[in-house]
């Protein structure tokens, strides 16, 4: 038994271990057979019949995971469903069985690998993950071409243990875990927002994925340790790791159960003042699971995953189904849809844009919208229709100048007046806001406020901006700061200038999830911190282990400071001399 330790990426926190099981791969990879032409219609009703069965399987796993996890935890199948009844991908194969006399399986291979290659074109690492539900829709007709062939993926297990697989399919992923007995998760391929990590950290079960090889190292039965928190695995551990491992997970469970606990607490300081967490999602599958871990509303629902469950353009429907979803499970808390942020290098397959040069200052969210506007309308549209409940506001991504926002309404009157042509109801109040990401709106938001309900602060963009420092570059993001001091003034610009004008202003990048940035936000004047649901617990631990008035003053006094590194040792030093106890770094104790 070998003794192996691999690193990789911590996509749900944790420690997970057992024994492990190795799932198989998606065979998706006939060989090439040729047909008669005679056979050619016997070959398309095989395939009609391989989508029919497709499609009643897919309906049972929803039911199916309805019953036992849940309804929103179903929302993949419906995904799924779509993409069985796209008609360009489904005209693709039956072309190909028509065009080149074979076989469906090597229609399904072709068309499949086709796609693959389209989504990797792709460099947004969210877009790129969607492919593995073509696959997963492809593989799953692929096997219902000849239904004895069952699929692993419905055979029942009840031994709890570790998975482990090459590429964990959305599906499988549902149905595996809602059988209860997975332990954790270990891939070689994925990344923090495929589903499988998605609903790995909404329930709670630890993974670790983007191994490479590891499916390659191990095989079934092997003792396998996966930590989530830390982004490693280890396989047949000696005694001592073991027991190391073990204590470690006593430790992070305990921090787990007394974190969740704040999600029951009240939001407020100690000194009595509220503040609100709110939850960024990408899934309407994910807003069950903020709020379990305390969310008071959505405060950035990333709405570009519409275009990637179906590989033609989503339609109102499609939209609207998802937007509705989210209002009511979110109901009476507000949801902040944004429109969408794609163009650029977030390019799609369906949309055929071309590359650019410099992507980050292409033409991506709202400048995207505003070329194309059909598809715009579209959106408009559908979040119009989903805000009956009155809990819908609308976000703008990467306003830049105030003409745009004028652009936007002008459309935006445009579309109801079309709705209420058509007598279709919706919120006549829907606020609308934007993000402030691009520095040159950011040193106008004096000027912007006034033209918007409220604002809402993207500071991974609005960092990468300011710092002149790609946010996915790894060579420089040493100086990616956001405690650099001139970062700070213009936050705190921002969140000064919204409240002076009576405006509301929320900070939704990953600052807001930082204890040490939150507590300094908090000092600005800011009550509304958006981020991923799995930091809401610790950031509102440690805004709850402080006093309001104690954090102004030291926060005032850290923006005269030199250095991000000066501001950070200033503040930790001086609200622990205040507030021995404090909550400060958010680390595991
Ligand atoms: C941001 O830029 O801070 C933000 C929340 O948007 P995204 O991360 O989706 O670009
Ligand atoms: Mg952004």
């Amino acid at each position: 038994m070998t003794f192996i330790r691999l690193r990789g990426n911590g996509v749900s926190p944790g420690i997970g271990m057992g024994e492990l099981s190795l799932t198989e791969p998606v065979l998706l990879a006939a060989r090439r057979e040729s047909i008669s032409p005679a056979s050619v219609d016997a070959e398309l009703r095989r395939l009609k019949k391989a989508v029919e069965r497709t499609k009643n399987e897919l309906l049972q796993l929803k039911q199916e995971i309805t019953v036992n996890m849940g309804e929103e935890h179903s929302f993949i199948f419906d995904a799924h469903l779509l993409i069985l009844e796209d008609r360009s991908l489904f005209d693709s194969i039956q072309n190909a069985v028509r065009g080149e006399k074979v076989r469906v399986e090597w229609a399904l291979t072709q068309v499949n690998q086709k796609y693959q290659e389209l989504f990797d074109a792709i460099a947004d690492d969210y877009f790129r993950q969607r492919k593995s539900d073509v696959s997963d829709v492809l593989g799953r007709v692929s096997a219902n071409l000849e239904p004895k062939m069952k699929r692993r993926a419905e055979q029942d297990r009840e031994k709890k243990e570790v998975l482990v697989a090459h590429e964990m399919l959305p599906s499988e992923a549902a149905i595996r875990f809602s059988r209860g007995n997975v332990l954790a998760v270990a891939t070689d391929m994925g990344g923090p927002t495929s589903h499988t990590a998605i609903l790995a950290r909404s329930l709670s079960i630890p993974a670790v994925v983007g191994l490479h090889n590891i499916t390659q190292q191990v095989k079934n039965g092997d003792f396998v340790i996966v930590d989530g928190t830390d982004g490693e695995v280890i396989v047949n551990p000696p005694l001592a790791v073991r027991k190391e491992f073990l204590s470690k997970k006593e430790r992070y469970d305990h921090y787990f159960r007394e974190l969740k606990k704040t999600a029951k607490l009240k939001s407020v300081t100690l000194d009595d003042v509220k503040f609100f967490p709110l939850a960024n999602i990408e899934l309407p599958d994910e807003v069950e699971m903020a709020f379990s871990f305390g969310a008071e509303g959505i405060g950035l629902f990333r709405s570009e995953f519409i275009y990637l469950q179906s590989t033609s353009l989503p339609k109102e429907e499609d939209h609207l189904a998802a937007y509705s979803r989210i209002a009511k499970a979110a109901y009476p808390a507000p949801v902040y849809i944004r429109t969408i942020d794609i163009g650029g290098e977030k390019s799609l397959p369906q949309l055929k844009i071309e590359k650019e040069p410099n992507p980050a200052l292409g033409l991506r969210a709202i400048r995207f919208s505003l070329r194309h506007r059909d598809l715009f309308k579209v959106q408009l549209r559908a979040i119009l229709r989903a805000s009956v409940l009155k809990n819908v506001r609308i976000l703008i991504p990467m306003i830049t100048e105030v003409e745009e926002i004028g652009e936007v309404k002008l459309l935006f009157e445009e579309v109801k007046k079309e709705l209420e042509k058509e007598r279709i109801k919706f919120d006549r109040q829907i606020p609308l806001g934007v993000m402030i990401e691009v520095p040159a709106a950011a040193a106008i938001t004096d000027i912007i406020v006034k033209e918007v309900d409220y604002l809402s602060i993207g500071t991974n963009d609005l960092i990468q901006y300011y710092l002149a420092v790609d946010r996915s570059n790894e060579f420089v993001s040493y100086l990616y700061k956001p405690l650099h001091p001139s970062v700070l003034r213009l936050i705190r610009f921002i969140i000064q200038t919204a409240l002076r004008e009576g405006k509301d202003v929320a900070v939704c990048g990953e600052m807001a999830a930082d204890p040490l940035c939150a507590l300094v936000l908090l000092g600005f004047g800011l009550r509304k911190f958006s981020m991923n649901p799995i930091f809401i617990p610790r950031i509102k631990k440690t805004l709850r282990s402080v006093e309001l008035k104690t954090v102004e003053k030291v926060v005032e006094e850290a923006m005269n400071l030199k250095t991000a590194q000066d501001v950070e040792e200033s503040i930790i030093e001086r609200i622990l001399a205040k507030h021995p106890k404090a909550f400060l770094l958010g680390q595991v104790m």
